[in-house]
């Protein structure tokens, strides 16, 4: 087995190398070898100690594979190995190059100087994962760079490079050499011939400000860190740890530290972003894929060439793969090149990309308004009309025209995928790859999988999802897949909140606040509000629509008055100059429907808002859950994740099914039900667990 330390002595100065490929995680074997080398190293007639990254960086920080899992007896933890190195009694240099994050960070604030080669990034992102440092981070830093610059590193999660790592005093030396191992030895030489000696961040107090300043100071940023927080605990809770580096007492501080990074890692939070972690991956298993890996794909076709298709022509661009897209409209074809060239141009001249870069995709990417073009392709994706006759139409052109074996998707939003399959002689090659707009940004890919789909082709596209940098996530075939119809549910539920009493920024304040980027009503405005008035008219005219069940009336009256949102000037907010502003005309126009529909407006809390919009959603994911139209809870948590903005602390819908438990969900669902009808009618699935005893929505 190899060394996880590789340790050296060479004149005087011993070397310790962590090496544990590929980021050199601080995982248990390095924790115990760092130990064994500290103590290897008190008994050595040593002067210096020098502790480098083997390979591309120096470390990472903590191992996740160890995360809930209870390291055996007897193995020492970070904080102890840091301890370690930190009594020595001899100068000790961590030398840092590529990234130190997390527990790496603070082994390097635990040695007793540190150089690191130029552009090195430093961070200590534990936030992001829910957590605080929990080895002495949120103690040590502070006593280097003060508390104001360590606010900023622990609550926010700020990564920062060398240069301005030494602007704080974190870092003592930034080395601009090509042979930086040299230049880090060199430096441990000159502090021993300057007589420099150890310098134990937990002693100094020369960086800290008075207990009394940093508390005021702590005091001064929590307002504006909870307001980021968006009910996160993380950020608050490390400023607790923070100030608990005050007291000039280092034990009890770490102390309090260790206690709080506890109570975070088993808490909500934290467990969310595990699952939501764990789930992405998850949601990559096709049980029914065959076993070798499928057929890379080289050529690809995108038919129709609107918002949409070129979109992901750029992605499938991006990622190597050449591409015809076919328009019918000549003039769209050009117009479509034109604004492609000109969204990339933009990229160039903000510096995003090269204009090699830019000029690579533009070539991989050709227009034509000939079909037959599309013989060769691999997958064909078609992004045309949302209209039935015109995907059938098209797809009955591609079966004849595409070799055998080339997989054929739709991008649908809405239309039923056995119909199109159905225009086809090869429906197992057929399957819905549903993007979301604008198809360049937005992570999630629904891989819709139809009664004939093959698990081949489901896996095919799933493996294309992950070179085009998207997460794929297999759905069935149902009216707006998973995702989509559970928007659906809540946005409906956003009306009948403005028919009963809110106003438009009060049902989107709410929802922000809970931590989406944006909400319903303001997302509504950005895709154009005609769009789902037009499904209801649709659905409305297939008698599709409960007529006794309640209905948005307020979603249809703003429509036909022509404010469909951004792109009328007005929608639910009014856009005179680009951004939404409340509109008096819109709340007149919402209190009017109250009145038609006989509705005596009452003020409606931020509680109730978020209660019916996030019931309706986790109500609706039973349902498909149930339904086998999702395959796994951890499925449609990546959907909202990705497709939708949910706050990545908060799991997911069906994550904060299972933590309120069933039987608690339940009886809430049987309340809205009685008070706001059939939205709310219990998913049989749901029924079925409470009735169960079970607290989860699948064992
Ligand atoms: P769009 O109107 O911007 O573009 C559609 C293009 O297809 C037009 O340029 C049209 O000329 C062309 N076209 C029509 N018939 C054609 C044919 N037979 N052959 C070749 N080209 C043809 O529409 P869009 O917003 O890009 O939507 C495309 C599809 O993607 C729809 O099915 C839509 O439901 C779906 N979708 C849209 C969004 C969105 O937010 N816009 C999101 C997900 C899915």
């Amino acid at each position: 087995m190899r060394d996880s330390v590789i340790f050296k002595i060479e004149n005087d100065i011993a070397v310790l190398r962590l090496c544990n490929p590929p980021v050199n995680a601080l995982g248990a074997s390095v924790r115990k070898a760092l130990i064994e080398a500290a103590k290897a190293i008190s008994g050595a007639d040593v002067k210096a100690v020098v502790l480098f990254g083997y390979g591309r960086c120096f470390s990472a920080g903590a191992d996740i594979s160890e995360f809930g899992i209870e390291p055996p007896a007897g193995t020492p933890t970070l904080p102890e190995t840091i301890a370690a190195i930190e009594d020595l009694k001899v100068p000790v240099v961590a030398a840092l190059h590529g990234f130190a994050f997390g527990g790496a960070l603070e082994l390097a604030v635990g040695a007793h100087y540190r150089i690191a080669a130029a552009g090195t990034k430093l961070g200590l992102p534990e936030v992001d994962i829910g957590i605080i440092p929990g080895a002495g981070g949120t103690q040590r830093l502070p006593r280097l760079i003060g508390m104001k610059a360590a606010v900023d590193m622990v609550a926010n999660g700020t990564r920062i490079d060398a240069a301005r790592g030494h602007d704080l005093g974190l870092i003592d030396e930034v080395s601009e050499t090509d042979s930086f191992e040299a230049a880090a030895i060199a430096y441990a030489m000159h502090l021993v011939a300057e007589g420099a000696g150890p310098r134990p961040t937990s002693k100094r107090e020369d960086r800290l400000e008075s207990a009394s300043e940093a508390m005021a100071l702590l005091d001064e940023i929590r307002t504006s860190i909870a307001k980021k927080a968006k009910g996160r605990v993380a950020p608050l809770r490390a400023l607790d740890a923070l100030a608990a580096a005050t007291g000039g007492d280092f034990a009890a501080g770490m102390a309090t530290e260790r206690a709080i990074f506890l109570e975070l890692r088993d808490g909500t939070e934290a467990r969310a972003m595990r699952h939501l972690f764990k789930a992405e991956r998850a949601a990559q298993k096709i049980d029914d894929a065959p076993t070798e890996p499928p057929a890379e794909i080289h050529k690809a076709g995108v038919v129709g060439f609107g918002t949409m298709g070129q979109g992901i022509a750029l992605v499938l661009a991006r990622a190597g793969v050449q591409v015809t897209a076919v328009e019918i409209d000549p003039a769209r074809l050009e117009a479509g090149l034109a604004s492609l060239k000109k969204g990339l141009q933009d990229r160039v001249d903000r510096g995003r990309m090269s204009p090699q870069q830019m000029q690579a995709e533009l070539d991989l990417i050709n227009g034509t308004t000939a079909m037959s073009d599309l013989a060769e392709a691999d997958l064909v994706i078609e992004a045309a009309l949302e209209n039935m006759d015109v995907k059938t139409d098209i797809f009955r052109s591609l079966d004849g025209i595409c070799k055998p074996g080339a997989i054929l998707a739709t991008n649908t939003s809405s239309l039923d995928l056995d119909t199109i399959a159905a225009a086809t002689t090869r429906p197992d090659n057929v399957a819905g790859a549903h993007f979301f707009a604008p198809a360049q940004v937005m992570k999630l890919l629904e891989i819709v999988r139809g009664s004939a789909t093959s698990g081949a082709t489901a896996a095919a596209l799933m493996a294309l999802a992950k070179r085009i940098g998207k997460v794929g996530v297999v759905v069935g075939n149902a009216f707006g897949f998973v995702g989509n119809r559970m928007y659906h549910r809540y946005t409906w539920q956003a009306y009948f909140l403005l028919q009963e009493g809110a106003l438009p920024s009060d049902v989107d304040a709410a929802m922000q606040d809970f931590g989406f980027p944006l909400g319903c009503l303001a997302v509504g405005d950005i895709s154009g509000l005609d769009v789902a008035w037009q499904v209801r008219k649709a659905q409305r005219a297939a008698g599709d629509v409960d007529p006794d069940a309640p209905y948005p009336v307020v979603a249809d009256r703003i429509c036909e008055k022509g404010w469909f949102g951004r792109k009328t000037g007005r929608g639910w907010y009014s856009y005179a100059d680009g951004k939404p502003a409340a509109d008096a005309e819109v709340a007149a126009l919402i209190e009017a429907v109250s009145a038609e529909l006989g509705i005596e407006r009452r003020a409606i809390s931020a509680d109730e808002i978020r209660e019916r919009c996030l019931f309706a959603l986790i109500n609706e994911g039973a349902r498909l859950l149930g339904t086998g139209i999702a395959v796994r809870p951890g499925d449609i948590d990546v959907v909202w994740r990705y497709g939708y903005g949910f706050p990545l602390w908060r799991g997911g819908p069906m994550f904060m099914a299972d933590e309120i438990g069933m039987q608690d969900v339940l009886a809430t669902l049987q309340r809205l039900e009685a008070a706001y009808g059939p939205a709310f009618t219990p998913a049989p699935l749901i029924a079925a667990r409470a009735a169960a005893g079970k607290t989860t929505l699948v064992d």
